[in-house]
């Protein structure tokens, strides 16, 4: 795969799983395999997909990269700006960290990142990992950069920089085959000194040697019920749907439905990994067709990457007014959710 084929695939990837695990986002395991019965799609909205969060933030990130190229003081200060302007559209769903975060970014506020240990800075760390795939240093500050802004707990920064570890890999082709368990779980808890992060060693490496490495993990970490957006528990268990499905899309974004919790998130980073591996070809046609929004659709998706692997291409790097507009709608669609959720199946 070349950049710009690596960039769409990873922007597309975690779009898709965004948008698949919406419905499920919040369930218990249980519920979420009685609700998801029959083959996985889009239903979101009349049997359409829309995105939340996790792609929003992911695509600020894409836009601060593109107006900074490369200055990490211009990057976060882009960044720093679209979420400010993204929390004045009243998006639904905002993780608590990330709202006290930007509330602070708007007082004016250092550092403005709260102590949280959410999964925030993990769902939007992906592409940052890709477009720096050969530059661990750019990698680093970038994603630091990014972080900080909301969350300062050192276990959401170490959650963080492991999937921008692990995107960077898989994008340079070191981890386009299956990487050895111990190697795998050695890489990813070295990004950080982190003594919660670093215990997390030895159970990815166990888990990663089973048979079933998710269904491992979940019973290792004690998240049989739900897998919620906790960064040592989100992260792990995204990067271990993403060791299992390795290379298959639809099997990863199943493992992440099928353990409830912070589905959507979960969905996110592990389905920007597995396309990194399989393109965006490997993403099922009816869930790339059936996943509409605006204004950050699938065709902005395109033109962002198209533009992060070529100067010379040109796209809108502005904060669209859209999502003003579009903000109430999905407010409306996500309430009609949480009211169909009082019926069964429980
Ligand atoms: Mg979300």
């Amino acid at each position: 795969m070349n950049l710009l084929a690596q960039l769409h695939a990873c922007l597309l990837g975690g779009a898709v799983g965004d948008s698949l695990g919406l419905p499920f986002e919040g369930l218990p395991a249980r519920r979420a395999r009685r609700w998801a019965h029959g083959a996985l799609r889009q239903r979101f909205l009349l049997g359409r997909g829309m995105v939340s969060d996790d792609t929003d933030h992911t695509v600020f990130v894409a836009q601060a990269l593109l107006r900074s190229a490369g200055d990490v003081d211009v990057f976060r200060r882009v960044l720093a700006w679209r979420l400010r302007w993204w929390l004045l559209s009243l998006p639904a769903g905002i993780g608590l960290g990330t709202l006290r975060g930007i509330l602070k970014l708007w007082l004016g506020l250092r550092p403005s990142g709260v102590r949280s240990a959410g999964n925030g800075p993990a769902m939007r760390a992906a592409l940052i990992g890709c477009r720096f795939a050969y530059d661990s240093a750019a990698r680093r500050t970038h994603v630091a950069a990014s972080a900080l802004l909301t969350h300062t707990d050192p276990r959401a920064l170490a959650g963080a920089l492991a999937i921008a570890e692990a995107a960077a890999r898989i994008s340079c082709g070191q981890w386009r085959q299956r990487p050895d368990p111990a190697e795998f779980a050695q890489v990813l808890t070295g990004v950080s000194e982190n003594a919660q992060w670093r215990a997390l060693q030895p159970v990815l490496a166990e888990a990663c040697a089973s048979a079933q490495p998710t269904q491992r993990l979940r019973e290792a970490l004690g998240l049989q019920r739900g897998v919620p957006g906790f960064a040592l528990h989100s992260v792990p268990f995204a990067l271990l749907a993403w060791y299992e499905g390795h290379g298959d899309y639809a099997q990863t974004l199943q493992l992440c439905v099928d353990a409830g919790g912070d589905v959507d998130t979960n969905a996110a980073m592990a389905g920007a990994l597995a396309a990194l591996v399989c393109g965006v070809d490997g993403i099922p046609p009816q869930w790339r067709e059936r996943l509409l929004d605006w204004p950050h659709g699938t065709g902005y998706l395109q033109r962002l990457a198209a533009a992060l692997a070529d100067p010379q291409e040109s796209c809108a790097t502005n904060f669209s007014a859209g999502l003003f507009l579009r903000s109430p709608l999905f407010l409306a669609a996500v309430l009609c959710h949480g009211l169909r959720r009082l019926l069964p199946p429980y």
